[in-house]
Parts: C-alpha cells; sequence; structure tokens
C-alpha cells in the first residue's frame, strides 16, 4: 500500500468535492449532476473507511454545505442546521436502525417510531420568531453560520410575519424548505438546472424586490432553538406548526418498522409524479424528542435522523404523449414526453423510445406509468412499463407508416450484414423534399464540425426556416440580412457579425464540406477517407457519374453501404442542384497532406474545455495537421492536456498525478509557433 499515493488521492478527491459545492450551493449552478456528486462523496467516504489513516476537517463526513456569501451578512446559528446522513436501499435503512437499537441498548420487543417526511429539494431556512414577531431569517451557510437573508425571506407568503398561538414558545427557530413548485419553475427553467437550484438563486440575490417575484414556498419541518417548549414529540410538533399558520407537508407520516418504511418509500416515489413540487428522498426521524436526545449528533449530521433517497438515475412517471422525430437521416424516432421528473438533479420530461421495434417489444403505450433512467450522458429512455398501472382504455400504440413530416411511406432497411430487418423506420425520401428532414439537415450543414458558422445555432436555423429564410443550405450565403435585421433579438451589430461569420466560412476544406452534405454513413471518419481519396473538389463534383463513385469502392474503409449512400444521395435532382449553387458560392480547398514531420511530431494531446475562437474539430485538424496525435482520454501515453475555458477538473487532476504536462491555449499555440 502506498500510503502517499492515497492520501494524495484522497485530497484531490475532496479538492473536487469542494468545488462542486461551491458550484452548487454557493452559486447555485451544479458542475455536475447530483449522481456524479454523491458518487465522489462515496468515494471519500469509501477511503476513509478503508483506511483509517485518512482524517481531514475539510471531509464531506465533516462539513455542511458552504461557507456563507459575503454577499450578506454571516449570522451564527444557536444550535447548528445540519446535513443528514443518506440511504440508498433497505440493508442501509437497517444498518441505520441497528445503530439506533444499540446507542439506546434497546431489545427486539422495542419499537421504534418515526416522523416520515417526504424531503423537498428546496434550500432551508431558519426563522427566528421573539415573542411570536419573526425578526430574522437565516439560511443554512455551512451549518454554523448562516446568510441573514431575511428581507427575502419577508417576501415568502407562507411565512407567518406573526404567530399569536399562545403555546407559541416566547423565543423559538423555526427551521423548514423554501422551495419553488414544478410549475414555477417551468417558467424561469432556462436560468437554472432544476427546482432547487432556481429556489436558491432566487432566495440568495441581493434584491428583495427581485425574490418577491419569484413564487417561492415555504414548508416547516423543525426547530433549533426552543425556550419552554413543551411538545414532547415530531409528529406532535408538526400538529403545532400547522396551528401556528406554517404550512407543513401533507405527506408527512408515523411509521415503524423497516418494511413499512420501505413500502412507502415505494409509494411516494410512485406519487412523486403527481405532486407539485420536487421531493428527491424521505426524512426518517426518531419521533420521540427524548431519545432524539439521547442519540445526539455524529460529526456533521444527527444519529436519530436519515435522508433516504430516490434513485439518482432513474424516476418514475407518466407517458403523456408519443412524439415522432425525424432525424437528419429520416430516422423516426419515437419520444415519450413524460410528466416531468427531477432523476439525480435534472427535470426530464423527454424519454427516448429508441425505435419501432422497441415499442413493439416492451408494448409502450400512451398514459403508461415507467421508469425513466438517465445515466451519466446518456439520452433519458423509457426501461420499464409498470402494467399493473395500465389504464383499462389504453390502446397499442400504431407506428406510423407514413412520414409525419412529408407523407411519404416509411421503410426499414435491409443490414447486409446483420441479415436483418433494421430496427429503424425511415422517411423513404432522406432528403430536402422532407420538411423535417431538411431542418435537420441545415442544422447538420451549419454545426461545429461541419461549416461551423458561429452564432448560427439550432434555434437561429428553425427561425430562419419559419420565416423562409432559408430552405436549402445555399441559402445560408445568400441570406436577407435586411429583414434579419428587423426581427426581434436582432440587431445591426448582431446581422453583422452573423454576415461576417458566414462570409469566413466561404472558404472550406474539402473533407469538411463532405461531411457538411450529411449524406448517410458519410460521418467525419468517411469524409476524411473519400477526401484522402480524390484530394481536389471537382473530382467530388463529378461523382455523380456512375463510374466515379465505383471508383471509391478502392478506399479501405469504404464499403457498398457507404457507396449505395452516395450514388443515392447524387441521384437525387434537389441534391444536384444543392452542390451546383454551392460550388458556385465556396472556395473548397484540396487536400491538405499531413506533414509526418510538423512541429507536434511524436506528440499527444488531448483536449478538455472551450478553447477561445477555434472550435474542437479544428484544434483537432490542427495538431493532425503538425504530425501530432489526439487521445481521447487521460492515458500514461498522453503528452499534453490542452485546458481550455471550464475544462473537466477531475481530467486536470489525473493529468497533474501523473505528471502529464497541463498546457492552456496560448502554450499550446506557441508550440505552432503561433500567438493566440
Ligand atoms: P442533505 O442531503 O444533507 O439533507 C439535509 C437537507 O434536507 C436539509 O438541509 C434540508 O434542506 C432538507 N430537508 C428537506 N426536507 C426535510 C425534512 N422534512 N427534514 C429535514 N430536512 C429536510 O442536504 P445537503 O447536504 O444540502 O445536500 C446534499 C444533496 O445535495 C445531495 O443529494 C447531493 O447530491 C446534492 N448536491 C449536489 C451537488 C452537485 O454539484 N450536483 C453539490 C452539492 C450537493
Amino acid at each position: 500500500m502506498d500510503k502517499k499515493k492515497i492520501s494524495k488521492d484522497y485530497l484531490h478527491k475532496i479538492e473536487l468535492l469542494e468545488e462542486y459545492n461551491k458550484n452548487y450551493y454557493d452559486k447555485d449552478n451544479p458542475i455536475v449532476s447530483d449522481q456524479e456528486y454523491d458518487l465522489l462523496k462515496k468515494e471519500i467516504i469509501d477511503l476513509e473507511n478503508s483506511y483509517k489513516f485518512l482524517n481531514n476537517d475539510r471531509s464531506p463526513t465533516k462539513i455542511v454545505g458552504f461557507k456563507p456569501s459575503k454577499n450578506f451578512e454571516k449570522v451564527k446559528h444557536k444550535v447548528p442546521m445540519l446535513s443528514l446522513g443518506n440511504a440508498f436501499n433497505e440493508e442501509d435503512l437497517n444498518s441505520f436502525e441497528k445503530k439506533i437499537f444499540n446507542f439506546l441498548s434497546l431489545n427486539k420487543t422495542n419499537i421504534i417510531d418515526y416522523s416520515v417526511e417526504p424531503k423537498i429539494d428546496g434550500i432551508s431556512a431558519s426563522l427566528i420568531y421573539v415573542n411570536g414577531k419573526f425578526i430574522k431569517g437565516l439560511s443554512r451557510g455551512d451549518g454554523v453560520a448562516g446568510e441573514d437573508i431575511t428581507q427575502n425571506l419577508k417576501t415568502i407568503g407562507d411565512i407567518p410575519k406573526k404567530v399569536n398561538e399562545k403555546n407559541f414558545p416566547n423565543e423559538i427557530d423555526i427551521r423548514g424548505e423554501v422551495f419553488i413548485e414544478n410549475n414555477d419553475f417551468k417558467k424561469i427553467s432556462e436560468k437554472f438546472a432544476n427546482p432547487r437550484n432556481a429556489a436558491s438563486g432566487s432566495l440568495r440575490q441581493k434584491d428583495p424586490a427581485i425574490t418577491a417575484n419569484i413564487p417561492l414556498k415555504f414548508i416547516a419541518y423543525t426547530y433549533g432553538h426552543a425556550k419552554e417548549m413543551k411538545i414532547y414529540n415530531q409528529t406532535e410538533f408538526l400538529k403545532n406548526l400547522k396551528i401556528w399558520g406554517f404550512k407543513i407537508n401533507p405527506f408527512n407520516k408515523k411509521i415503524s418498522g423497516v418494511k413499512n418504511l420501505m413500502l412507502n418509500h415505494k409509494n411516494l416515489e410512485e406519487k412523486r409524479k403527481e405532486i407539485a413540487f420536487d421531493i428527491d428522498g424521505i426524512v426518517y426521524k426518531v419521533n420521540d424528542f427524548s431519545l432524539q436526545k439521547r442519540l445526539g449528533f455524529a460529526a456533521n449530521a444527527p444519529r436519530w435522523a436519515i435522508a433516504h433517497k430516490f434513485s439518482a438515475n432513474s424516476s418514475i412517471s407518466e407517458i403523456i404523449n408519443i412524439e415522432i422525430q425525424i432525424g437528419r437521416t429520416g430516422a423516426l424516432t419515437p419520444v415519450a414526453k413524460i410528466k416531468p421528473v427531477n432523476i439525480g438533479g435534472v427535470i426530464v420530461s423527454n424519454a427516448t423510445l429508441h425505435n419501432e421495434d422497441e415499442i413493439i417489444r416492451k408494448d409502450i403505450r400512451i398514459g403508461d406509468t415507467v421508469t425513466v433512467e438517465r445515466a451519466g450522458d446518456v439520452i433519458p429512455h423509457v426501461v420499464l412499463v409498470d402494467l399493473k398501472k395500465r389504464k383499462q382504455n389504453s390502446k397499442k400504440f400504431i407506428f406510423p407508416l407514413k412520414c409525419p413530416s412529408c407523407g411519404s411511406k416509411t421503410i426499414k432497411d435491409y443490414n447486409e450484414t446483420t441479415k436483418k430487418q433494421d430496427a429503424v423506420r425511415r422517411c423513404a425520401s432522406e432528403g430536402f423534399e422532407c420538411e423535417k428532414i431538411a431542418i435537420e439537415k441545415i442544422k447538420h450543414f451549419v454545426s461545429k464540425d461541419a461549416f461551423n458558422i458561429d452564432g448560427f445555432g439550432k434555434k437561429i436555423v428553425e427561425n430562419f426556416w419559419n420565416l423562409k429564410l432559408v430552405r436549402l443550405p445555399q441559402d445560408i450565403f445568400k441570406l436577407n440580412y435586411k429583414k434579419i435585421e428587423e426581427l426581434e433579438g436582432w440587431g445591426k451589430l448582431s446581422v453583422a457579425n452573423l454576415k461576417f461569420s458566414i462570409e469566413e466560412k466561404k472558404n472550406i476544406s474539402l473533407e469538411r464540406f463532405i461531411y457538411s452534405l450529411g449524406i448517410r454513413h458519410i460521418g467525419q471518419e468517411n469524409a476524411k477517407l473519400i477526401t484522402r481519396h480524390l484530394k481536389r473538389a471537382p473530382n467530388f463534383f463529378r461523382l455523380s457519374e456512375e463510374s466515379n463513385i465505383e471508383s471509391l469502392s478502392n478506399i479501405n474503409g469504404i464499403g457498398i453501404t457507404q457507396i449505395q449512400s452516395i450514388k443515392k444521395f447524387f441521384l437525387n435532382k434537389i441534391n444536384l442542384k444543392v452542390l451546383s449553387e454551392l460550388e458556385k458560392n465556396l472556395t473548397i480547398k484540396d487536400i491538405i497532406l499531413i506533414n509526418n514531420d510538423g512541429l507536434l511530431r511524436n506528440k499527444t494531446f488531448m483536449l478538455t474545455g472551450k478553447l477561445n475562437g477555434i472550435s474542437r474539430a479544428e484544434a483537432k485538424s490542427l495538431i493532425e495537421q503538425n504530425s501530432g496525435k489526439i487521445i481521447n482520454n487521460v492515458n500514461k501515453k498522453l503528452d499534453y492536456l490542452i485546458a481550455g475555458e471550464k475544462p473537466t477538473l477531475k481530467k486536470i487532476n489525473i493529468a497533474k498525478d501523473w505528471n502529464i504536462k497541463v498546457i492552456n491555449q496560448a502554450e499550446w499555440l506557441k508550440m505552432l509557433n503561433k500567438s493566440s
């Protein structure tokens, strides 16, 4: 065991987690999903459990949240506001209960009652009342001290400003969750990743007038410091909160026994989609206050409570509709529109159903209750249908046999390699004749790896299409800039910028040009192979002649599928017109022969983050042109990691660990004798 290495790795992980905390708690702008965050946290805890010599005050087992922001006055909590331990399954719950039994020396005949409360995914706040009057409100901050956000909290209608009930303690801080309902979140969802960040961002900003405009809600669930309170358990306390004028969670319950907790967890997870606000688990609290007192706290969380989280990579929802999307190559992809659910901190309202065969195989129908999975970067997809929940009047979903966009017949190709029919159904037109395909083709044409026209994103393509400004790729080079200038959101400067970006890209390499046409089966690699073979643009345009196309079969890597696809492309009259128009408008550069003796020879590179003024594709080709090699993950063969803006910290840390040089854009360009 290499102690030094383990300690170094442990510290790296803590530093990374601190970076995540800062972005999540302070900036309200998470840079990783909750799932990734929880995984890293677990890795740290596992390391601590395996190696007793690891110990750090910055460990997630010791800290809470993040230090209060300098934007607000910092105020110490009379009683710290802590975090909660997490449980993910029955085993975790059994171990939680066992620890309680051991700590309290209980025997098997004893029963522990739990107050069971949905864990609202918001931001906790502490409201200090003196003589029934709300005098100060704090955020959790780092648990010891919070931010004074009184003025912002005062704008929330659910927070009583005065409580007149007799048994309301003279001094108490009521704690609960500030949150935003899902429907209200929809209105501001562009600014925030999820309702939690929206609530936190709205609450922790400087101007109370802005907070007042956001419909924040408050649900109370506990207290910190209370003077002479005569309430002896949590369920009683919750009842009193209601009497005192606070909102409490309508799904609160009292339950005993792990099996019953599990059952309730399953039921609530299914009900989650019906609830107006986001919950990410259930909190169990030992109900009896005297037992809570005996159990006390361990490091940063109470021993008497735990959060039983919902899965961070899947959730249950209902299919509202099944829509058919048509891709650039004519593939018909069914997409389930689902009731929005939070999966690991990301709101999901669409889930792919992959293809027709998948729908048939799983018999997926509109109205079905389904499990949706979202793991890592994979597109959310439906994994399971709950047949028990199927409505009686539900009907089988019939996949359209005609293209929903252009009405052409749809077909399933026969795959020569697998000797089976494709699972994917396609619009037979496969070309600009089909509106949806045409829009996708134009999006592809301007995209980063194709023409890379700065500022010409997918939304603009759709907008210009709707305004009939573009119908075919060549229209991009003849745009009516006067008309665009008059459109909402556009001005002289933005139009000038767009014009500049388009003009700049009129000079293009043959390889990019071929790729940008979006011919089915001709991706970047194949475009590169074809370019190497044809060398000059006129040779490409001459592919319309049958014999020339056949010559492509000499290229290693280009097979019958690709050749058939190119043939089909050149047989289409609209495509030929597009080609001839583009040929007139563009300067297509001949192949640049790769230099085997360039400035970067024998050196390997990897990119992370965004480079300034140069796309990733261009950077890669620049490296290759100078005899360098691109590597796609950090491994020992890597010589240089080029870090642009917002790089992946994990990659940088690994690179540093392995003594791989981490350089910035300027340093890399210097290697090429270029200035940034
Ligand atoms: P926690 O999991 O420790 O839970 C404590 C919080 O639960 C309380 O502060 C309170 O706000 C809330 N809560 C809701 N209902 C409650 C109830 N009835 N009783 C008591 N508490 C209740 O919370 P935490 O430490 O703020 O955050 C941990 C979570 O945040 C993790 O799930 C993690 O995934 C996520 N997180 C994500 C990132 C990221 O970058 N994606 C970063 C930090 C934290």
